[in-house]
């Protein structure tokens, strides 16, 4: 889009620019928008709102399609999900994923059920505790996602469910990985498979773009889609308003200190004549002659809803290393990544009016909940006392 009349005008008649729409931006407009004083105005590249997380209808079958991947609202942070509440209700959907390792099928997160599988005999807590630490006697003299793993699940385990999964999904070598990567799965002993800790865990009855829209739906929000903030940057800059950016932090400082590693995926979508293809909805590949990581069935993520016995849609998700025209999707933080970002924050500090939030904004790998508190806390602490 170029410079027009008519953005010049909805800037110039709004208090707060956010750029992007995914669910810190959508946060931040719904919260700005509780002071009766205030006009936001919000600038999304993409044609529909919700960021990664948006999803869509398809019309043929009726099933809800994730169009970036399966997105598994679960959050313990009461605040968040009381916040979520005001705009949907929630079904009772929790997450469990399973793995095909060797044409085998294990439980994941790792459990008493996938170590008793690994080892091909059934162990109790204390059997596979000790079967695990023997088999992951390492050094622990650094601090990277395969130390961490190997020192946690063993080495037989990662190798089998861990180690090509990461190589494919990630792109780089496991050791490159920051341990805190591994350590977002749970690991237990026990028989609980759920995917999630969480105390509230669902998806939104309606859909994720309902619930988006109704945390929009003020009258002193605008939002233009198919609008680039890069395609007239210094132009809103010019007009001095606070804005909240919630791109890539590389992006926004034109790469000066070079690219941030970030992974972008690539989805290929089919719609088949089954009622079921997988029984579930999400089964990650992890050995490396597969090409791609997961496959998603949307159908099972709402088991209260009928759809057609007929027909089903699955995805299957590959990743690959972004390039600047791709999407980023996840922050690749190895050492080098970080050596950068120390720069680009120096940068950000440095900007005035400006605030940067969400998963590209802070090269942070945050969870949607994550974002939604994040976005509070901006708002509450950082923006509101500007304004
Ligand atoms: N992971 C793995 N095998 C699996 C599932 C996860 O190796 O079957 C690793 C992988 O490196 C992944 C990390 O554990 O990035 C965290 O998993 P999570 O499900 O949180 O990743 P996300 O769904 O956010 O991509």
């Amino acid at each position: 889009m170029v410079w027009s009349p008519q953005i010049e005008k909805e800037i110039s008649s709004s208090d707060v620019v956010i750029v992007g729409a995914g669910l810190f931006g959508l946060t931040c407009a719904n919260l700005l928008a509780l002071n009766p004083k205030i006009r936001i105005l919000i600038l999304e590249k993409r044609n529909h709102i919700g960021g990664n997380a948006y999803s869509y209808f398809d019309p043929d079958t009726g099933i809800e399609v994730h169009k970036y991947g399966s997105h598994l609202f679960h959050t313990s942070n009461l605040k968040v999900w009381d916040f979520v509440n005001q705009f949907t209700s929630f079904n009772n959907y929790r997450h469990v994923v399973f793995s095909v390792h060797n044409s085998q099928l294990f439980s994941m997160p790792v459990n008493l059920h996938t170590i008793s599988q690994i080892y091909g005999q059934f162990l109790g807590p204390d059997q596979a505790r000790a079967r695990i630490q023997e088999d992951s006697m390492i050094q622990l003299e650094v601090d990277n996602f395969e130390s961490k793993a190997i020192s946690s699940i063993g080495k037989v385990i990662y190798q089998s469910l861990f180690k090509g999964y990461t190589q494919k999904q990630w792109q780089v070598n496991p050791q490159e990985l920051p341990s805190s990567v591994f350590s977002r799965l749970p690991i237990r002993f026990n028989l609980d498979n759920s995917y999630f800790n969480d105390d509230f865990q669902g998806l939104p009855r309606d859909g994720y773009e309902s619930f988006f829209n109704s945390m929009i739906s003020n009258e002193r929000i605008r939002l233009l889609l198919n609008t680039d903030f890069f395609d007239f940057k210094e132009k809103v800059k010019k007009q001095n308003k606070i804005i909240i950016y919630t791109g890539p932090i590389d992006r926004y400082f034109e790469y000066k200190f070079g690219s941030l590693g970030w992974r972008t995926l690539d989805f290929e979508i089919e719609k088949l004549n089954l009622p079921d293809f997988q029984g579930t909805s999400v089964i990650n590949y992890p050995d490396l002659d597969v090409p791609f990581t997961r496959i998603h069935e949307f159908k099972h993520l709402h088991p209260e809803r009928s759809y057609s016995a007929s027909q089903t849609i699955i995805m299957r998700e590959y990743s690959r290393q972004a390039g600047r025209l791709d999407e980023p999707y996840y922050p690749i933080n190895s050492a080098e990544d970080r050596k950068k970002l120390v720069n680009y924050r120096n940068l950000q500090n440095a900007e005035t009016n400006t605030f940067f939030g969400g998963r590209l904004g802070t090269y942070l790998y945050l969870d949607m909940h994550m974002a939604i508190a994040s976005a509070m806390n901006l708002v509450e602490n950082e923006v509101l006392p500007c304004l």
